[in-house]
């Protein structure tokens, strides 16, 4: 029997929900779906406004287009994350500074983001790491300090607070992911949340493909027209019915999955006591989500011989993130792997153990047995 290292979450109204769009009969974006998920979205976050989008690619790609950032523009971003964070601002002109994580929680570096800024930084993206909160009051001081904006990368950060504040509600603007391999998901799927009122109405000219199309609908002008830069980022009805259900589950589901991350982090605490791995560390104000479990060997080497001893006894572990600055793109950019050497080392030493709802407890005594039986 494979345990696998995600199995897509089912909460079970799916269909249901999916089969009053067929009786109602619209299919497209921006429907009674679409707009439940968006106020469901924002009663439940605190973001001010929030537009459903097909990824949390298309979100973060919606903030750098809001943001108007120009040829020469920086934007700092860590290096340990997925794609994403990083394209959506390069592919608007703007310069990639990659900056170095903390070992701790796997977060950025505020040190090192300090050091990196320059007076053509124009927006910092905080990635929060498996759903812990990054420290955005010293975010926050960093970019008043050079004048730069805030956008929250906090695709793994549904139902994860920092104090009593929603990942993705605090920075300006915040984009959230709801691809399978989320807590919560409808397949593909995303939000952004504009949490600065004045960005709205450029963030929904975007969105709306380049028009005020929503103005027309609230009354503001009799017809729409081009104008402005967007894209086609909604997503269908069909996709919002799905994700409904799956936020109607929200609360339940991440209670059952922190008493699975906490059997996790018991049994592996002896682990971590005797020096043989660590495990990622977060304060009571990081209000996680249980969205992954990590945990960190002495080497890659070590990581590497962990991972294919599971995957012999069809324990699915998965390595993250191979860096950005030393792929081949960043290499393009002109950095070099021993840039960023702490994300080098420890990206290499970080192994993900599978972390999903329909987990046993059993499963998870499985998987710490052939994690300590590998490194014994
Ligand atoms: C999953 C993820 C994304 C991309 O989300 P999509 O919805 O697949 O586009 C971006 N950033 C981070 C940190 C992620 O984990």
């Amino acid at each position: 029997m494979t345990i696998n290292f995600n199995e897509p979450f089912i909460a079970g109204r799916e269909r249901e929900y999916i089969d009053r769009v067929f009786a109602k009969g619209g299919f497209g974006g921006n429907l009674e779906y679409s707009k439940k998920v968006q106020a469901w979205l924002a009663a439940y976050t605190g973001a001010r406004h929030v537009l459903m989008t097909h990824s949390c690619t298309g979100a973060l790609e919606v903030a750098a287009l809001v943001l108007d950032l120009k040829p020469g523009d920086e934007v700092i971003v860590p290096s340990f994350t997925f794609v994403a964070t990083a394209s959506a601002f390069a592919r608007v002109g703007a310069k990639i500074v990659f900056c170095e994580i903390d070992p701790v929680d796997f977060n950025m570096d505020l040190d090192d983001v300090a050091r990196r800024i320059t007076p053509r930084t124009k927006a910092i993206v905080p990635v929060h790491y498996a759903g812990v909160g990054c420290d955005m009051a010293r975010l926050q001081e960093l970019a008043d300090g050079c004048g730069a904006r805030l956008v929250e990368d906090a695709a793994q950060g549904i139902g994860a607070w920092l104090g009593d504040r929603h990942l993705g509600s605090i920075a300006p603007l915040g984009c959230w992911s709801f691809h399978e391999t989320k807590n919560v998901h409808c397949g593909l799927g995303g939000a952004i949340a504009i949490n600065d009122p004045a960005l709205f109405q450029r963030a929904e000219i975007i969105w709306e493909r380049g028009t005020n199309r929503q103005m027309m609908y609230r009354g503001l002008v009799d017809k729409y027209s081009w104008v402005g830069l967007g894209g086609s980022f909604y997503t269908s009805e069909l996709l919002s019915a799905f994700l409904m259900a799956q936020l109607e589950a929200l609360d339940s589901h991440l209670r059952d999955r922190m008493a699975l991350w906490l059997r996790y982090r018991e049994r592996l605490q002896p682990l971590a006591d005797a020096g043989r791995l660590a495990l990622l560390q977060h304060s009571a104000a990081q209000r996680h989500n249980a969205h992954a479990l990590p945990i960190v060997l002495q080497s890659a080497d070590e990581s590497e011989r962990v991972r294919l001893f599971l995957k012999d006894r069809d324990i699915q572990a998965h390595i993250h993130y191979v860096p950005l600055h030393s792929s081949p793109m960043g290499k393009s950019m002109g950095y070099r792997a021993e840039d960023l050497p702490i994300t080098e080392e420890f990206s290499g030493r970080l192994l993900r153990l599978p972390m999903h709802n329909n987990l046993g407890e059993a499963d998870i005594d499985a998987v710490v047995d052939a994690v300590a039986a590998a490194l014994a």
